[in-house]
């Protein structure tokens, strides 16, 4: 993907929040508990080594990642010693190819590790294995105690090809006001591993159950969103930790001009004027991630609310501005200007998503500058 480094469009990540974010979180930590964080999808958008080396220095031991080349890019760049989740199901073809590279993981069948074990022994190569049990998220992971412990035994009996490193499941309501969901979960996950010879890491907690679930056990935190300053509920529960939003998006007006009463904007032509007004133009489109059905909504212009007029097209899109402003006029879509702020959540709302999908979308052409 190229990187527009040449328009006025940039994300600014203040990685001096991240590493708030985790040592906020590291105080909270019980004894023998350690942040894994959860860097997948360009750690949410913010750019994966960045964010990876802050958290490390921060004191995050290890990294959760959705698939193995995102693994990969992280030893590439000198993680050499960390552990490497890798949360995402993973083809059994690639067991040597995470070996190799001493990533971690998560598996959810014994089809998998069967598949894996005849190439793993002929590279002559261990597999660390965190056994996924799905306690409720419906999504990935071992269900029943038989097949569970099967799988367990499986691993025994091949000492030389199986670490059985750890085991984990994943909430799928821990930042609802409900716990009622949460508590039936934590249940199975503990009835499952009842009588069983625990691995060296157990993890259960996600933000959300790090910071109102306390009590939910394990020794590591998959610490996602709360490191990025985000509430992982959205507006429902507030965050009982003071966390600071890492990202701001800002452009700026690149083109300015008046529309007389009558004349139309954008694709469609969705929008005319009903006077004659100033329509300002900024350099960040759909491709960028900036959704098209944030047409209407409004950007901070020189810290002034402007609405977005007409469709967002690729690359591009208009606002309505109080008055001839010149070229170059900060516009501000994630972050402050003066006493006035957007706020991921309010991006969310608007495109009625969740602000994980605002920043993860966030394309790589968007230049992010590191502060
Ligand atoms: N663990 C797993 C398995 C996940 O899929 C995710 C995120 O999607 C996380 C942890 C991190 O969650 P959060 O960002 O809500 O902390």
């Amino acid at each position: 993907m190229v990187v527009g480094r040449h328009r006025n469009t940039k994300a600014i990540i203040n990685l001096g929040a991240i590493a708030e974010n985790v040592n906020l979180e590291r105080k909270q930590l019980a004894q023998g508990q350690e942040i894994f964080a959860v860097v997948k999808a360009n750690a949410y958008g913010h750019g994966l080594l960045p964010v990876a080396k802050t958290a490390r220095k921060a004191g995050a031991t290890g990294f959760c990642v959705a698939v193995i080349d995102e693994g990969i890019a992280l030893r590439q760049a000198g993680f050499v010693n960390e552990t490497i989740l890798v949360l995402g199901v993973s083809p059994s073809s690639e067991a040597v190819y995470l070996a190799k590279n001493n990533l971690s993981t998560a598996v959810s069948t014994i089809d998998f590790l069967q598949a894996a074990q005849p190439q793993l022994s002929q590279a002559g190569l261990k597999l660390r294995v965190h056994i996924s049990l799905d306690t409720g998220m419906g999504r990935i992971g071992f269900k029943e105690s038989q097949t569970l412990r099967k799988a367990v035994d499986y691993m025994h009996e091949y000492p030389e090809q199986f670490e059985f490193e750890g085991i984990f499941t994943h909430f799928a309501q821990a930042d609802s006001a409900d716990s009622s969901y949460y508590q039936q979960q934590l249940a199975k996950f503990k009835k499952l591993t009842e009588g069983l010879t625990l691995p060296r890491y157990v993890h259960v907690a996600n933000s959300a159950a790090a910071l109102w679930h306390k009590a939910c056990g394990g020794n590591v935190i998959r610490y996602g969103i709360t490191m990025y300053g985000l509430n992982p509920s959205g507006n429902e529960l507030e965050v009982p930790l003071p966390i600071k939003p890492a990202l701001s998006l800002y452009s700026e007006l690149v083109h300015v001009k008046k529309i007389a009463a009558g004349e139309s904007v954008g694709y469609g032509s969705t929008y005319t004027a009903k006077k004659s007004e100033w329509i300002g133009t900024v350099p960040i489109g759909y491709a960028d991630g900036w959704l098209r059905r944030m047409q209407g909504f409004k950007l901070l212009v020189a810290g002034k609310y402007c609405e977005t007029v007409g469709r967002v097209c690729m690359d591009q899109l208009m606002v309505r501005l109080p008055s001839q402003l010149p070229i170059g006029t900060k516009v501000t879509l994630i972050g402050k200007d003066g006493e006035n702020e957007i706020t991921a959540q309010d991006v969310a709302n608007y495109a009625q998503t969740i602000h994980y999908e605002i920043t993860c979308c966030l394309s790589e052409r968007i230049l992010r500058k590191y502060q």
